[in-house]
């Protein structure tokens, strides 16, 4: 490999948080492998170039449904091996929790691996138990049911379970126990033989998670039964005699779990209570541990917020373990072990792909060329002038410190109207001036202080990208979660600019400027020179979990332009092509009637062409025109047509 694509590789870290997925061509372009170690793969410049031949450009969202195969293998085969060491003598099943990622494809593409390890769904609500509900599942595999539940939710599940599916109604709450016995009771009257569903309790443990998401568990926390409840709801069970419903027992201390040491708190807590009530005579057989496991976002290994400090093979080994010891300590059976893993499972399948539109300048530029400073101008423009003629890698910290003091009484005097525009103006530029070169002395030392890393950021471009941070990231607007980016071209060649992103949203939040960082976050990101007249275009990696369910419509921009791409020994193959949102879809969704917006268009106009103010021919023209455009994309249009 050049040096030049190895130390762009490096710098932004993919081999830290690629996970074996990606890396970078001779070309320099980035290249998506569909298992770790695979070396076929798909070059991504030359995908955004195909869609674009076909009318299909960025903002895209990639979806690369091999990389969910990929992770579902990666964690079985890690269960599997710990099964196998520690001799466990239960099973490992995963259920797919929806709320993840409820995108049909990302379903389907889950089952249809994961039939092969029984593995089954998660619902959290009535629409995803819907959805579930049609959905092909092997006979071993399970539909379990959490989050608060009402009467309908729960007739829902006992249909679920006449035709014949395992389901799990997980009991977050009292209420819903009584609806479920009641309908028990509604069902077994009709047909004595119907399947009824399997109950499960939510257990609310007193070990916490660690993270963003540290409030999901500990006593405080929203869901699960206090150990009292748990107790009255086997009592209540046992009153009807159908104690034998319950046969799971549940616990999910939260997402993103970012320190292993929680996780096994958990665990060991967990598998004690699964042990003592086990020992109360009720034949539980399931122990579903929650989601939870982590994806080293910044591929830093650490317990950081946008990190992990553990693999699958680790995961695997302390959940195995630690369950195996409790229960052979307590004398119980190995339980079927579940696992809820929805983040793990899809975060690195799906990518954005953006082109930079733009830059923003920020930094005052000078449009007339060399200052000239003369006798007659204010004191401080000379002063300011004097600094930047002398500022050198000894004095630059002083001067630097200056200059801040001259800007302030530049604009303290033009507001006081003691100086002109154009003496602000010169005043402005020298600042700037200085700044700049400032900022390169201090850059040559080895340390850099605090203020002048604060001064990178406030002289880096700001690259316009076309997209909406609210759509497709919006846990970095709502969580500062990080997500890797990259240029999907050009790795062979040295990034020489920093930069911030802007995105094309109204709003000063729609910014990204924390950037993933082995050993910190970083403020600015390397990127490449805009070439006028030639595209540039970055992928926001890792978007597979959570971004794209929970991101909103803010100024009404839809959903990016998709398409499923496939890799094999010869390339990529594009599977299929979905169009983003028109301007249609967003409208109707703020509850306009577009053939209203359309019709009282038209009325408008030929109201002018009866008073004569313009002629039918251009009614007419325009009237088309703005009936076509309800079709337009809701992103920007590329500038340049390379
Ligand atoms: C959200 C959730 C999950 C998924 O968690 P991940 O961190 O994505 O693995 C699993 N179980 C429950 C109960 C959840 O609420």
């Amino acid at each position: 490999m050049a040096k030049v694509i190895e130390q762009t590789a490096e710098k932004y870290g993919i081999e830290n948080w690629g996970a074996g997925y990606f890396s970078i061509n001779r070309k320099g372009n980035l290249v998506v492998h569909p298992s770790e170690g695979d070396t076929s793969g798909a070059d991504v410049k030359e995908i955004i170039d195909d869609l674009k031949r076909r009318g299909i450009h960025p903002p895209v969202l990639l979806r690369f449904p091999q990389l969910i195969v990929a992770q579902i293998r990666k964690l079985q085969r890690a269960f599997k091996n710990a099964i196998r060491e520690y001799e466990y003598q239960g099973r490992h099943l995963c259920v797919y929790p929806m709320k993840v990622n409820q995108n049909r494809f990302v379903v389907e593409e889950y089952l249809k691996e994961g039939a092969k390890y029984d593995f089954g769904l998660e619902a959290g609500s009535k629409a995803e138990l819907y959805a579930a509900l049609a959905m092909e599942q092997t006979e071993d595999s399970l539909l379990i049911l959490n989050g608060f539940k009402d009467e309908e939710f729960i007739r829902l599940a006992f249909a679920g379970a006449t035709a014949g599916k395992s389901v799990v109604i997980v009991i977050e709450k009292m209420s819903e126990l009584e609806h479920t016995l009641r309908l028990v009771n509604e069902v077994s009257k009709r047909n004595s033989n119907a399947k009824l569903p399997m109950l499960g309790i939510r257990v609310k443990l007193y070990s916490k998670g660690s993270g963003r998401w540290e409030k999901s568990g500990g006593e405080t926390a929203k869901f699960g039964l206090t150990t009292t409840e748990i107790l009255e709801v086997i009592k209540q069970l046992k009153k009807v005699g159908r104690s034998d419903m319950l046969k799971l027992l549940h616990f999910h201390i939260g997402s993103q779990l970012t320190d292993i040491k929680r996780i096994k708190s958990a665990i060991r807590e967990a598998a004690r209570v699964y042990a003592k009530i086990r020992a109360l005579g009720l034949k539980i057989d399931y122990l579903d541990v929650g989601g939870g496991m982590a994806v080293d976002y910044d591929g830093s290994r650490t317990s950081f917020e946008s990190s992990a400090n553990y693999n699958a093979q680790e995961f695997a080994n302390d959940v195995i373990y630690l369950i195996k010891t409790v229960c052979d300590e307590e004398n119980v059976p190995h339980p079927t072990i579940i696992q809820e893993s929805g983040r793990y499972m899809t975060a690195y399948h799906a990518m954005l792909i953006v082109n930079v539109q733009d830059e923003i300048e920020t930094v005052v530029e000078d449009f007339a060329d060399p200052i000239v400073v003369t006798e007659d101008d204010p004191q401080v423009v000379k002063e300011l002038y004097d600094l930047r003629e002398t500022i050198n890698g000894k004095n630059y910290r002083e001067y630097y410190h200056d200059a801040l003091e001259n800007r302030e009484e530049l604009f303290t005097m033009f507001n006081l109207g003691l100086i002109s525009l154009e003496d602000r103006g010169k005043g402005e530029v020298l600042f700037w001036d200085i700044c700049e070169r400032a900022d390169y002395f201090a850059h040559q030392k080895k340390y850099v202080s605090e203020d002048f890393n604060e001064l990178r950021r406030l002289l880096c471009a700001k690259y316009l990208a076309n997209f909406s941070v609210f759509r497709s990231v919006p846990d970095n607007w709502a969580l500062e979660q990080l997500f890797p980016i990259i240029p999907i071209h050009k790795l062979n060649k040295k990034p020489t600019e920093y930069a911030t992103l802007c995105d094309i949203t109204c709003d000063s939040d729609g910014v990204i400027e924390k950037f993933v960082d082995l050993h910190d976050v970083k403020n600015v990101l390397e990127l490449h020179k805009l070439e006028k007249g030639e595209p540039y275009y970055l992928a926001i990696m890792l978007i597979g979990a959570y971004q794209e369910v929970m991101g909103n419509s803010h100024n009404l921009f839809g959903f990016p332009h998709e398409a499923h791409i496939y890799i094999d020994k010869d390339g990529y193959i594009i599977k299929k092509v979905i169009h983003g949102s028109t301007l249609a879809d967003m409208l109707k969704q703020a509850k306009y009637d577009v053939s209203h917006l359309q019709e009282s268009f038209r009325r408008n106009l030929e109201e002018k062409v009866r008073k004569g103010e313009i002629s039918q021919a251009d009614c007419d023209e325009l009237i088309k025109f703005y009936e076509k455009k309800a079709n337009s994309y809701t992103y920007l249009l590329p500038n340049c047509k390379a």
